[in-house]
């Protein structure tokens, strides 16, 4: 049973909680750790300790800086399998799901790494008679991350990273579902040669993130996480005058014309709606067979769906899918299956038949007949359920989408480039995929929700990253009086 410490400054600590909670490998059920659920004293220690490290790293030239992260990619690389091992146990995903995870986590490291380029200011001379105006980005101070369970690298790294590439100190609150693999990128990061107290984590919940998000040391905090917790921690720390973006849940969707190309959609489709067991952000969890697209449709996820191998992805390599994070997690899923014959669907695949006996496993589901009304088409349900929908046309596709308080992702399969630029003009959401079933931006564009999916201006990644994470100054110069020679 691991005991999992917390990092304040330069100390690995076991911190006097009430209160632990357990972390699980998914795939068995069995908990393999424990984490302290920490509070305002914990939050107060690591926002010292950042205070206090923040007064050299934030003057630290930026080159020096990023000399630091080229080390942690390199031993990042040297240490990406044992990584991928730990986000495979902790959270349940395949071991191919972990290394992209992962992978996407070390592409900021490396964007970040060009933070001298990235940061610098503007400048124009003669802005005036005798005045230059220039500008130059500075570090805000302390920054803090709170993070889901579902990317235990890639969503800590979109955070801490660039934050401190940019000259902040920083503050992580994972997920407490998966905390093993957040300590061991902060440890790999102080191997690297990162000062103590640049890179500080607390384990908890509730407490913790509200402790992020009202002291007054905190000067921005980076949120991905579900929209009503999205929505609670931009508008608490908002009101304290923080900076804050906040990326919250998503009801994606994939749209299918009949021109679409069968064999790679399916593919796209099913890597789409059951990768990482559906707990995905970025997931398609609304698929539109539009017209005569409905059946064949169905009929081909149906075959695709009986292929896919459940199981314990460390135990078995051959593993298509593994378990969903928890058991209320498996739970809730259960409970939407069973209501929605009730509501008028037809479920065209169970997936609470044939799963393994053991982990926090439900297998991939089809809900047919699915229309606007039905909560599975309204409500985020962050696993291995997919709603078929029949719209007679794209442009009943895209209207009915168009409701959705979400504004996460939408992707069309079709080999007309009218039809794919219609769509990305009219569908109202912030990433758009033409052909391809995830389309998320990867470092060097912003992760770019919309309405529910996200509050806030400045989105994580990409230069919209480092802007969220530094401030800029301009400063007018006048320098009077004409050239005179002094030498
Ligand atoms: P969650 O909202 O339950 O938890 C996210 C973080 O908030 C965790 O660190 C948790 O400890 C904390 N938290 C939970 N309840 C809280 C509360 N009442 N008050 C304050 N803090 C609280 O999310 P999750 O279940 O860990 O992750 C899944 C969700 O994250 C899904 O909705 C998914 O769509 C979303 N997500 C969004 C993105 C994105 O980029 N938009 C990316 C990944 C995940």
């Amino acid at each position: 049973m691991i005991r999992v410490p917390i990092l304040i400054g330069e100390h690995w600590l076991h911190p006097e909680v009430e209160q632990t909670g357990p972390v699980h490998n998914p795939a068995t059920a069995e908990v393999i750790g424990r984490a302290p659920l920490c509070g305002a004293a914990e939050v107060d220690q690591a926002v010292a300790e950042a205070q206090r490290a923040f007064a050299s790293w934030g003057s630290t030239p930026p080159p020096k800086r990023a000399r630091v992260l080229f080390r942690y990619r390199e031993l990042l690389e040297a240490h990406f399998e044992e990584i991928s091992r730990l986000i495979a146990t902790e959270n349940g995903k395949t071991l191919d799901e972990a290394r992209g995870d992962l992978r996407r986590g070390v592409e900021v490291v490396e964007f970040a790494c060009g933070i001298a380029h990235l940061a610098k200011g503007e400048h124009l001379s003669r802005l005036a008679e005798e005045v230059d105006g220039m500008t130059m980005r500075e570090p805000l101070g302390v920054c803090a991350g709170i993070t889901p369970f579902n990317f235990p690298a890639m969503v800590p790294m979109w955070m801490y990273p660039l934050s401190i590439a940019c000259g902040n100190t920083f503050v992580l609150k994972p997920s407490e579902k998966v905390p093993l693999t957040a300590n061991r990128l902060a440890e790999l990061f102080l191997e690297a040669g990162l000062p103590p107290g640049v890179l500080n984590v607390v384990h908890g919940s509730r407490e913790v993130v509200d402790a992020l998000c009202t002291h007054p040391g905190v000067r921005a905090i980076s949120f991905v996480g579900s929209s009503p917790v999205a929505r609670h921690v931009y508008t608490t720390a908002c009101q304290q005058g923080k900076r804050v973006q906040s990326a919250g849940g998503a009801k994606n969707v994939l749209v299918v014309l009949p021109d679409a190309d069968p064999e790679p959609t399916i593919r796209a489709v099913m890597g789409s709606a059951f990768g990482c067991a559906g707990q995905r952000c970025m997931a398609g969890s609304l698929l539109m067979g539009v017209g005569k697209a409905a059946d064949p449709l169905r009929e081909q996820m149906l075959a695709a769906m009986d292929k896919l191998q459940l199981g314990d992805p460390l135990a078995d390599p051959r593993t298509g899918m593994g378990p969903v994070i928890d058991g209320r997690a498996r739970d809730r899923l259960f409970g939407a299956i069973a209501e929605a014959p009730g509501e008028g669907l037809e479920v065209a695949r169970d997936g609470r038949q044939g799963i393994p006996e053991k982990g926090f496993f439900v297998g991939p589901t089809l809900l047919d007949r699915t229309e606007a009304q039905h909560r599975v088409f309204k409500e985020e349900l962050f696993g291995p359920v997919l709603a078929l929908l029949r719209p007679a046309s794209l442009e009943e596709a895209i209207t009915s989408f168009n409701q959705l308080p979400y504004g996460n992702a939408a992707t069309l399969f079709t080999e007309s480039g009218t039809a794919a630029r219609h769509f990305a003009l009219q569908i109202k959401c912030g990433m758009v995929g033409i052909n391809l079933g995830v389309p998320a931006p990867m470092a060097l564009f912003a992760f770019s929700g919309w309405d529910q999916s996200f509050y806030g201006d400045l989105h994580v990644q990409g230069t919209e990253g480092v802007m969220f994470y530094t401030r800029q100054k301009t400063v007018l110069s006048r320098w009077a009086g004409g050239f005179r020679h002094f030498f």
